[in-house]
């Protein structure tokens, strides 16, 4: 068996891995798509002290940089189980093979809920964004919208009206579900427009990127265009953590809940990154977790196991 298996390749579980194989225990990594969300961002600006990279260079760094160690690598591979054990927990992969190991790190990461209207996919990173700290600088002085009025719609609105010149909020529904004093906070604002009973029903761009969206007032059933240069996403994020349902406490919203340390409920499996209860959801956040749950994984291993 491993000392540390990894599940997920994102920034946490690169992390997690290297620091795994500096203890000189056996680590292995396996992950659906190595690289993980990076694979899907163009202009990285806030990994710190990395000024400017673009998504598949980082995903690519965060491989070699595993690869500079003894890691079993196993990419295109997906996990469908864990199964805690008294002397070691196996995780059961899609394809039928069993990986046993001493300790576990989930580092699944997650995914941004999508409109699913047309034009969406087509001008992701060319205005369409989902990530008000990542992106918002690039929206200096523009027009955007927030579709969401949940508390991360309407603090991405409250944080967007700093930066651009106009937003638009955007309510499916008939009110607000942020709280209320984030709610007091955005009607305070001179340059925020809310929108309720909207349905944003497409993207509109000119071929290279966004101009504009159309939405439905669901209570006139009348169509109306905005023209913009943003819109950014928030209508949630989705955790990796279907596969893990009735193993591994998750909160409401299906995070695994972890304690200071990236235990989970269960002894011996840590997690980290987007995947958990960490708030915040940002690559140098992801690493910072992924090492912390390598170094606690250790620790447990120096108690637990014989030498
Ligand atoms: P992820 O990156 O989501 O990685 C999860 C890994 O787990 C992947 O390898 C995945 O294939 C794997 N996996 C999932 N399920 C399974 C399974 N069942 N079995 C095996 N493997 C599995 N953050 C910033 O700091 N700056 C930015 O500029 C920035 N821009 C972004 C732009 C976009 C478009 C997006 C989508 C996100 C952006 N983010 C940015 C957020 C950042 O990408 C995430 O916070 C970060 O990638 C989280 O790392 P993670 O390792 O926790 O998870």
């Amino acid at each position: 068996p491993y000392d540390v298996l990894v599940i997920g390749g994102g920034p946490a579980g690169a992390a997690a891995a290297i620091y795994a194989a500096r203890k000189g225990i056996r680590t292995g990594i396996a992950a659906e798509r190595f690289g993980g969300q990076v694979l899907d961002t163009m202009a990285i600006e806030n990994f710190i002290s990395v000024r400017h990279t673009e998504g598949p260079q980082l995903a690519t760094s965060l491989e070699a940089h595993v690869k500079d160690y003894d890691v079993d690598v196993m990419n295109l591979q997906r996990a469908e189980k864990l199964v805690p054990g008294t002397d070691h927990v196996a995780v059961e992969l899609a394809n039928g093979a069993t990986l046993r190991s001493k300790t576990v790190i989930l580092s699944t990461g997650a995914r941004w809920r999508q409109m699913g209207v047309p034009g969406e996919d087509q001008y992701r990173n060319k205005g369409v964004a989902y990530c008000p700290h990542c992106d918002g600088p690039l929206f200096k002085g523009k027009r955007v919208a927030v579709i969401g009025g949940g508390n991360s719609g309407v603090e991405a609105a409250i944080d967007l009206a700093n930066i651009v010149s106009h937003v638009t909020l955007i309510e499916f529904d008939g009110k607000l579900r942020a709280d209320d004093v984030l709610q007091r906070k955005l009607r305070s604002l001179p340059n925020v427009d809310v929108l309720l009973n909207a349905r944003t029903s497409e993207v509109l761009g000119d071929g290279k990127k966004v101009t504009g969206l159309v939405y439905e007032n669901r209570i006139a059933g009348q169509r109306h265009t905005l023209s913009l240069e943003g819109i950014f996403v928030q209508i949630g994020l989705l955790p990796n953590t279907e596969w893990l349902k009735g193993t591994v406490e998750l909160s409401s919203r299906g995070e695994v809940v972890i304690d200071h340390s990236g235990q989970t409920s269960v002894p011996g499996v840590f997690a980290a990154g987007d995947c958990t209860t960490v708030p915040y959801k940002q690559i140098v956040i992801a690493v910072g977790e992924g090492a912390k749950a390598s170094l606690s994984a250790f620790d447990h291993l120096m108690r637990t196991s014989a030498p």
